[in-house]
């Protein structure tokens, strides 16, 4: 049997790190299985579904890396074939119509509140013969089982019963004509031949209704895989969306990584790449609690993740953050190299743009408590005397330069740190880049010394 797992979004919001650990189990599950990774885009509210927001979720799929294998299907272009099922069910005598008016739901929910039992239907029309007359509103109710047991055998929960008397005799066609949620879900995990449904704990209580109206519309009922909720990623959707990780420097191995690790576990292993996911994760080892989402970490996770990605990729990833920052470049040899020099001490792409910045963009002012600290009288004949040797180097490599740059601090008895952060100050109007000598063979002969000569004037003030 071909595995079918399918993600089912609401377009109502960014995608965020809980929806995005949901996808990847899912993508994940179907990878590892050689099985089917669907997309459902549950857009049948549409007071609250956007285009922008359909539009969001694909582009944080498309960053994650998380490829959709069939046609999306967008729930609410299939409303007819909705609402022809929940017809079927009640011709069927499956459903049955319900002419209560919402005041005498309330009235039912507050009696029996009253007398302390569960606020459900209380069966009123799945027992009255009598019809009301033509054109009287009514909604369209499932008939629950009223005894017996329903069990579920839950890959990540286990086995769970549930007693039928607690199951509602839900609606599934409104009276304006609408299928509810919970109809049109079963009709189409059906429709798209969904072998596993994993989705959130949050689901569990729809779980045991559904499994209920995929055996009336005569469908195999799916396996089902509920994920633990993630404690502490609630209150703060806005900020972790997948987006605000990319937007702030993430990069995707690294979310993926970092997510993969809410619910699921491999030993200790703290760092799997992507291939390294599909080959061992399995639904079946899911934990039956996530742990705490824990931003330091992730951040952890992401250093870890900079460190590892070859040079020549990540140079490419930079381009846009770079771009951010108005530098407009490519992948070059000279980028790579930066990269190198940059990667044991970026925390991310963001930070590394910034770090990179000095190569292609002059100062346009001098950090004042470096100034303060570095620039002083006693450094600044070497300054000079280096600035005048620049031009007549054989070659500007970091070599070379290194040798030349230590002499002149010899000969002045300076220290390193003297001579080289006046310079770096210079470059980047900061006292940090770099090693130095890489720096200055990155930024140029004629760059170099057109920088240090226009940072002379601080040594004015000294
Ligand atoms: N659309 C639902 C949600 O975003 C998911 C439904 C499901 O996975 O069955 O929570």
């Amino acid at each position: 049997m071909t595995h079918r797992l399918r993600f089912a979004p609401s377009p109502t919001g960014n995608l965020h790190i809980g929806g995005a650990r949901t996808a990847l189990f899912n993508w994940l599950q179907a990878r590892h299985a050689g099985g089917k990774f669907l997309l459902r885009i549950e857009d049948t509210d549409i007071a609250r579904s956007t285009e922008e927001s359909r539009q969001a979720i694909l582009e944080a799929l498309d960053w994650l890396g998380l490829d959709i294998d069939e046609d999306i299907v967008l729930q609410s272009t299939r409303r007819d074939v909705h609402v022809a099922a929940a017809l079927r069910l009640l011709e069927e005598g499956k459903a049955y119509r319900c002419y209560c008016t919402p005041e005498e739901l309330q009235a039912m929910r507050e009696k029996a509140t009253a007398e302390g039992r569960s606020p459900k239907y209380d069966g009123t029309w799945r027992n009255r013969t009598d019809h009301p007359p033509e054109g009287t509103p009514f909604t369209v109710r499932f008939a629950m089982p009223l005894d017996g047991t329903t069990v579920i055998d839950d890959i990540v929960l286990g086995e769970i019963t549930v007693p039928n008397e607690e199951l509602d005799d839900l609606i599934i066609l409104r009276s304006d004509g609408t299928p509810t949620y919970n109809f049109v879900v079963v009709c189409d995990d059906a429709f798209m031949g969904v072998t596993t449904v994993c989705r959130g704990q949050d689901h569990m209580s729809n779980t045991f209704r559904q499994f209920h109206i995929y055996r009336a519309l005569g469908h195999e009922v799916p396996r089902f895989a509920h994920l633990p909720l993630v404690d502490g990623l609630s209150k703060r959707k806005g900020s972790a969306s997948v987006q605000h990780y990319r937007d702030i420097g993430y990069l995707r191995e690294a979310v993926i990584n970092y997510i993969s690790r809410l619910g699921w576990s491999h030993g200790d292993q703290e760092i799997f790449s992507v291939e390294e996911l599909v080959e061992k994760f399995d639904l079946a080892d899911v934990n039956r609690s996530s742990g705490k989402y824990d931003e330091v970490k992730m951040a952890w996770v992401n250093e870890q993740w900079i460190k590892r990605l070859p040079a020549e990729e990540l140079a490419v990833r930079l381009l846009p953050y770079l771009s951010d920052l108005g530098v407009e470049t490519s992948a070059d040899e000279r980028l790579v190299s930066l990269v190198r020099q940059l990667q044991e001490r970026s925390k991310t792409l963001v930070d590394m743009a910034e770090g990179a910045r000095f190569a292609f963009q002059r100062p346009t002012a001098f950090d004042e408590k470096a100034v303060k600290k570095w620039i002083k009288p006693a450094s600044r004949a070497a300054f000079e005397e280096i600035l005048a040797a620049l031009p007549g180097l054989d070659a500007f490599t970091p070599d070379e330069l290194e040798a030349a740059i230590k002499s002149v601090a010899e000969r002045h008895e300076l220290g390193l740190g003297k001579v080289a952060q006046p310079i770096r100050i210079a470059l980047t109007g900061t006292s940090v880049s770099p090693p130095i000598f890489d720096a200055i063979a990155i930024v140029g002969r004629e760059e170099t010394v057109h920088r240090m000569r226009a940072a002379l004037h601080l040594y004015d003030d000294a």
